[in-house]
């Protein structure tokens, strides 16, 4: 089936600019318990601070829930927030918070037995990536979201959702206190159990699914420096990942490594026995050994994936937001982005369901997915992985490292899904092929403008911090 592709232009004036009479619904705060809200959001991730941020700023009575006792705490996983994406208007001010490092490059290596190959990609100008650490942004960001005047509980897990007549309005903690919201927004990730009790989030199968195995070493900010410099480094050499690519990202003085997985039947063949043979398999390999010499492993953990998105990401009441609605690109490394957009999207449906009196799904449904359907930056990220994800799963992990290679090669995985959409076209003689690679190209050109610009506004927004 062919992709359609909306006709977006980046920058454009939004056609749902969220009412500002919304504010009018303080009236009503009056007359709410202390246990009732406009807004509750669980989960204070990437997700959950922008919904409680941008529901905050609207003008509702927003309480923001987290089990951890500093949110980002528990995570160590990849990390590095995508300038393309962060240029966008809506998520300009997350340029503001805690940067461990500015990424300007990107290094592949391909190891065989026989060689290996380094392949080094410099834009000529412009920041790729801004690279952070969880536990200190995920922190810095619900502060932010707090300052606008969401209350936030920390240490609070939500352990059932409270159901009227079929319809979800509030939540159960684990000190069993009840909280009721006109509208739940779900941004507890890839475990949320609201998703899952409301029926939303269905039984996923393995090939679904990707365990990584992550480890953070500390180097020290001098040894990082020297030795990992601005750039960020994929691997991808033999039993060292399934169906994956293996990633070392600095921040200022540790490294996190990643690698596992998708969870079908080959993730454990030989001798892998665990993915975390395959962290072995990576880190043994001297040029990795090399880098990460005297250096202490400060964390590691494991981390699920689910590479899927959901069929329904709203109820009446309710908005799946982040990997809870399956916004995620595990195979691109990419899943921060869509869930800063799609809380700050889910706020802005919560404030007009409110405003209109009407929490249906399908009300909710319409003004979320409208945000994200105009979102090129969405749009296209979702098409490249749709792409590659197909001829990734049909090929052993060998030919995976070389079809990698002509990736580097080709220019990235943008310009490779055009170059392969147009060549396929070309051959087969089938101009529709021809025109969704055209399509594409044209659906993109604003983000090939990023460079210069990311920087003039990165500038500004840390001038302002
Ligand atoms: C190994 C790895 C590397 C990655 N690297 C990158 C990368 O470099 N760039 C990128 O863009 N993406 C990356 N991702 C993806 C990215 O981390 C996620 O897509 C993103 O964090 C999803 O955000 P979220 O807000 O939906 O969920 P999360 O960030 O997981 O946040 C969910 C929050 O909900 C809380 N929570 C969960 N259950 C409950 C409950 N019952 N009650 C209260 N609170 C609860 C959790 O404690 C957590 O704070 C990576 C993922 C992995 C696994």
């Amino acid at each position: 089936m062919r992709t359609k592709f909306p006709t977006i232009r980046r920058n454009e004036k939004r056609k749902t600019q969220p009412s500002q009479n919304i504010t009018n619904n303080k009236k009503d705060d009056l007359s709410m318990g202390n246990s009732e809200y406009d807004i509750i959001v669980v989960g204070a991730g990437c997700a959950g601070p922008a919904a409680a941020k941008k529901a905050a700023e609207l003008g509702l009575k927003v309480l923001l829930l987290e089990k951890s006792q500093k949110p980002g705490e528990k995570n160590v996983s990849g990390t590095c927030l995508n300038m393309a994406a962060l240029v966008d208007p809506d998520l300009q001010y997350l340029m503001k918070g805690p940067i461990e490092r500015e990424i300007t490059e990107m290094h592949t290596y391909m190891i065989t037995p026989e060689r290996t190959t380094m392949m080094r990609e410099t834009p000529s100008e412009g920041l790729i990536l801004l690279s952070v650490r969880r536990d200190e942004y995920d922190a810095w960001h619900t502060e932010e979201a707090k300052k606008a005047g969401a209350e936030v509980k920390l240490s609070t897990t939500v352990m059932d959702i409270i159901e009227e007549n079929g319809t979800i309005t509030g939540v159960v903690t684990d000190s069993g206190e009840k909280y009721f919201g006109k509208v739940i927004i779900d941004a507890a990730g890839v475990n949320s159990i609201i998703g899952r009790k409301a029926g939303l989030i269905p039984k996923r199968k393995g090939d679904k699914m990707i365990l990584y195995t992550i480890l953070n070493v500390w180097l020290g900010e001098e040894v990082v420096n020297e030795r990992f410099g601005n750039s960020i480094y994929y691997f991808l050499g033999p039993n060292t990942q399934h169906k994956t690519w293996p990633w070392i990202f600095p921040k200022k003085d540790v490294v996190t490594i990643g690698t596992g997985g998708y969870m079908d039947d080959d993730l454990f063949k030989g001798d892998i026995k665990s993915v975390n043979d395959y962290m072995q398999n990576l880190i043994d390999l001297p040029i990795i050994k090399e880098k990460l010499e005297g250096g202490k492993v400060e964390a590691w953990g494991l981390h699920l994936e689910f590479d899927e998105e959901v069929e329904k990401r709203t109820k009446d009441r309710l908005i799946l937001t982040g990997e809870a609605g399956g916004f995620v690109i595990p195979f691109l490394g990419e899943g921060m982005p869509e869930a800063l957009f799609t809380g700050i999207y889910a706020a802005e449906a919560a404030a007009k369901a409110i405003e209109a009196n009407d929490f249906s799904a399908e009300f909710l449904e319409e003004h979320f997915m409208s945000r994200i359907n105009e979102n090129v930056f969405m749009q296209s990220f979702r098409y490249i992985a749709d792409l590659n994800k197909k001829s990734i799963m049909s090929m052993p992990d060998q030919e995976i490292a070389a079809m990698m290679q002509n990736v580097v090669i080709g220019g990235g995985f943008i310009s490779n899904a055009i170059h392969t959409s147009w060549m396929k076209g070309a051959e087969e003689d089938d101009m529709g092929l021809v025109q969704d690679a055209k399509d594409f190209y044209d659906l993109i050109q604003p983000y090939r403008q990023v460079g210069s610009e990311s920087v003039e506004i990165y500038k500004k927004m840390r001038a302002e911090k």
